[in-house]
């Protein structure tokens, strides 16, 4: 089978980057973690007192876009795609409370998205490549072979994040984190441009009871279905060449 794009959106925390990365692997193909770019930009605004008592200014984080160089390199030790922002990994940095408090206001504005979607298009331009997010089959790749869309019950996803957090030594509570997830929720579905909505043609996978092997197994599936289809629609055009 040829290589073919896999978009994965979804809300936060629903295991989206763990199935996308885990496919990655198997397919040999890129792994993009769209939402590790908004997390830079929201970075650099917060180191550079752009973001300031919770407010800013658009004009001034679009200002900033030009001086961002956002690359990403595969870990073999930690086994980690690793961020990188102005050449220095910022994998740590990316992944705090605070950033995630900010970066889905920093995501509402159009300039900064335009921005991202032209440097992910760049990345996934050859197929080959599985990219997750909030917009990436809708807006980012609408013609990806391959659209999910995942799911999972608000607690099981405030214990996943959480868990996640407490291993990286950030202490936070469980309601801080679940204040977090469902503020994201809403402005990211509710946001003027792209919001996260489910593409007609995705198909939804809700993990609230399925693991890691499982819900691989269940995207794989997809994908040798789609194979074969493809297989079955080349016969097709073929017979009626003849
Ligand atoms: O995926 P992750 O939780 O790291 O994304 C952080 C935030 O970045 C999301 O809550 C959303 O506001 C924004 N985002 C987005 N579009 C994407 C990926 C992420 O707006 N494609």
């Amino acid at each position: 089978m040829s290589k073919i794009t896999i978009a994965i959106d979804g809300y936060s925390s629903c295991g989206k980057s763990t199935v996308a990365k885990a496919l990655a692997a198997r397919l040999n193909y890129a792994y993009v973690d769209s939402g590790s770019m908004y997390r830079c930009v929201t970075l650099y605004c917060l180191d550079k007192g752009i973001i300031k008592d919770h407010s800013f200014l658009t004009d001034e984080v679009i200002k900033i876009l030009p001086e961002l160089k956002l690359s990403f390199q595969f870990n073999a030790k930690s086994g980690i795609n690793e961020t990188f922002m102005n050449g220095k990994s910022v994998e740590k940095e990316i992944r705090t409370l605070e950033v995630a408090g900010h970066v889905s206001a920093i995501s509402t504005i159009k300039e900064v998205r335009a921005h991202m979607v032209a440097i992910q298009r760049e990345i996934g331009k050859n197929k080959g490549v599985v990219m997750d997010g909030r917009d990436i089959g809708t807006t980012v790749f609408p013609d990806a072979e391959l659209k999910i869309f995942m799911t999972a019950e608000m607690d099981v996803r405030v214990q996943r994040r959480l868990d996640e957090l407490l291993s990286k030594g950030e202490h936070v509570s469980f309601e801080k984190v679940k204040q977090n997830l469902m503020e994201r929720d809403h402005v990211d579905t509710h946001r003027k441009e792209s919001p996260l909505v489910q593409a007609i043609d995705a198909i939804v996978l809700d993990n609230t009871e399925l693991d890691k092997e499982q819900q691989l197994q269940f995207v794989i599936q997809l994908i040798n279905d789609l194979s074969l289809s493809q297989v079955t629609r080349g016969e097709g055009q073929g017979a009626s060449e003849k």
